[in-house]
């Protein structure tokens, strides 16, 4: 079904009569926003889509609450068409300026309004229609924060004004809708539709509002508090959902004990979708994530989804029931959520792995303040790296200070005086000066408001771990009689990895005796293989890491040629991560040895000018395309792609695909 739209829709000719009309009516908020004047309380959305437009049309009803008298209002709405705007089922004023609906009316304080419209979108970003060109999966799927809902769904890109969104989702009957909060029902529609009806029971910020629709199974299980943990995987994927989301449960209960809030909403749900702009988004019990963290127990040792999972459910209370303010403030989003996926890892992984994070985010820091880049913690401009991992450092320090007990209390009752709400830097900071009697402002001074990272102080607080220590201790950068007795002694995994990879010659038949990282390490820097290791090396072949089968096919290819047969045999089913790692590089040594099935050379072309296609997840695709370039071999079917490529939604891939594009060119 398809609906009209009159005359309304904004043309360029009365654009400039509008932009008057606006500009006078925006000096109402010159000097104060929107949410002083008005409280969104409540959003119905009834939404259904055209996948061939890539549009998007919906039935909106808006509650809100006037606090002072004021003459206009607006919802954000980018490039939207409004119809049968209706305030409390009468005709009101409206304006359409393309980047915002205004309503215009003397509106009195303290009352209550009901408005509804219909519109009709067709978002540029933050909803996307994959797959439906192509051999992709089909799916749409949205990402809020950075890109704005208002792309999509009209709402408030304001982050204070926190509202309760309750969608529901037409689609056909064999596709999975997902949204926000509790589905109350599924009712078919007819033979082929179906629409889904989702409930929230609290606010939030429009910028975590989320949608996903495609083809879904879900394995569902309870936290110990009794909270459906919802895991959605592609129909293919049923051998790979343990570990994918291996450590799901055992973290959540880690959190809602260690944080001391029970988890806010009423469910948790975890989506993967194809070529995801990021690797999660925590949008408000509907993380979304790329489906390239789907992975098998093998690819899980080089890269899981730990971490992410780990990190966008901790945001589910540091960004989802607290926002912050302003960009200011944006650590307490990101510092904390780094800072808890760390604590959740600890608890699955232990202490080791706890402060070997720690350590790398310290490299990283110093290494970002000896470029030239240091800056405050609260600059808006900050890197990443600065939100992210400098805003993990300062609860680290701060919980060593202040002691684990306080710590706890004041991260509990910064949450539950706060919650729904927006937050500060200093209302955090203030329940930890409450709580443990300590006046912080020297503290802030360094670790918050200072450009530096407090490279020395930090080192101090890695010392004490033995761990660390150790690590630092062994070093073998130059040779002495101590490293071969250390790659022998009891001394961690990292530090042998470590003299591993400065002195890769020290290898004996004993070094392989080690677990994986070791032997990672190993396959990764030891090049030459004497003689005396090939059968010790050949066993790396069989490690549960693609990481090490790669670096170990590779070198046993290069060292052995006479034996270039059994590797390939050894390793024909071995596809590899995400990115097929195995599998490529087995194609192209297979390609490049004239004398391996030379009868099969045109089949595994084209299975490697394949991985190019726009079914497969594009730091696949870009691998294939490396490849292909290196091999002088990227023809037609691989142009093609290219082509395809320079218009994805993710920026990573249509960037590669431009220069990729120009080097082909000259
Ligand atoms: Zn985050």
């Amino acid at each position: 079904m398809l609906f009209c739209f009159g005359q309304e829709f904004v043309t360029f000719q009365n654009m400039k009569h509008l932009t008057l009309l606006v500009a006078f009516v925006v000096s109402a908020f010159a000097t104060a926003q929107q949410t002083e004047y008005v409280d969104f309380k409540r959003l119905t959305a009834d939404l259904r889509f055209n996948a061939e437009t890539s549009s998007v049309y919906g039935n909106l009803a808006y509650e809100f609450k006037i606090q002072k008298p004021v003459d206009a209002i607006y919802i954000d709405a980018i490039n939207m068409r409004f119809e049968e705007v209706l305030l409390n089922n009468t005709a009101v004023e409206w304006r359409n300026d393309g980047e915002k609906l205004w309503l215009l009316k003397a509106f009195k304080p303290q009352q209550t309004y009901r408005l509804t419209f219909t519109y009709q979108a067709t978002p540029k970003k933050a909803m996307y229609f994959v797959g439906w060109q192509d051999e992709a999966p089909n799916q749409i799927w949205t990402q809020g924060q950075g890109k704005y809902t208002s792309n999509w769904l009209p709402s408030i890109d304001d982050v204070n004004d926190k509202i309760e969104f309750d969608l529901t989702v037409l689609s056909h009957k064999e596709n999975q809708a997902i949204a926000n909060g509790k589905l109350l029902q599924k009712t078919t529609v007819n033979d082929s539709m179906a629409k889904w009806h989702y409930d929230m029971k609290q606010p939030m910020s429009s910028y975590l509002v989320a949608l996903v629709i495609g083809k879904y199974q879900k394995k569902t299980e309870f936290s110990k508090s009794g909270i459906p943990l919802e895991m959605y995987y592609y129909p293919k994927d049923s051998n790979n959902v343990e570990p994918t989301y291996r450590y799901t449960k055992q973290m959540f209960d880690f959190m809602e004990e260690d944080i001391g809030v029970a988890y806010p909403w009423q469910n948790y749900k975890q989506i993967p979708v194809h070529d995801f702009l990021y690797a999660g988004m925590e949008n408000t019990s509907a993380t979304i994530f790329s489906d390239a963290f789907v992975v098998d127990s093998t690819a899980f040792n080089d890269r899981n989804y730990v971490n992410v999972n780990a990190h966008e459910l901790a945001h589910q209370w540091f960004g989802d029931l607290v926002t912050a303010k302003s960009g200011e403030h944006h650590w307490l989003q990101e510092g904390f959520a780094t800072y808890y996926a760390l604590l959740a890892e600890k608890a699955v992984f232990g202490k080791q792995h706890y402060y070997w994070q720690l350590y790398q985010y310290y490299h990283e820091l110093v290494a970002q303040d000896r470029d030239g880049l240091a800056t405050s913690l609260l600059n808006p401009k900050s890197s990443s790296l600065t939100f992210y991992k400098r805003g993990c450092w300062v609860l680290h320090a701060l919980r060593e200070k202040i002691g684990d007990k306080a710590f706890r209390t004041a991260v509990t009752q910064y949450l539950q005086k706060h919650k729904f709400k927006n937050v500060e830097t200093q209302d955090f900071i203030s329940e930890a000066e409450n709580v443990s009697g300590q006046n912080l402002s020297d503290f802030v001074a360094l670790w918050i408001e200072g450009e530096r990272f407090p490279e020395a102080e930090a080192k101090t607080l890695l010392m004490q771990s033995a761990f660390i220590q150790e690590y630092e201790m062994v070093d073998c950068e130059a040779v002495t009689s101590k490293c071969e007795y250390y790659l022998n002694s009891g001394v961690s995994d990292q530090a042998k990895a470590k003299i591993v990879r400065q002195q890769p010659h020290l290898v004996t038949s004993e070094t392989f005796k080690n677990g994986l990282k070791v032997r990672q390490a190993i396959a990764e820097s030891l090049s030459k293989i004497p003689q005396a290791l090939k059968q010790d090396y050949q066993s790396l072949l069989d490690d549960m890491s693609y990481k090490t089968k790669e670096a170990a096919l590779y070198h046993l290819w290069v060292n052995f040629p006479e034996d270039r047969a059994t590797f390939f045999n050894k390793t024909r089913t071995a596809f590899g991560d995400a990115t097929k790692n195995v599998r490529l590089l087995w194609l192209v040594l297979a390609l490049s040895t004239p004398d391996f099935e030379p009868d099969n050379d045109v089949m595994y072309y084209n299975e490697l000018v394949n991985y190019t296609a726009p079914v497969y997840n594009y730091e696949l695709r870009i691998s294939a395309f490396q490849y292909l370039e290196a091999l002088n071999a990227c023809h037609s079917t691989c142009k093609a792609n290219l082509t395809q490529a320079m218009t994805h939604h993710n920026w990573r891939m249509v960037k590669f695909a431009k220069a990729l594009n120009e080097r082909l060119n000259k």
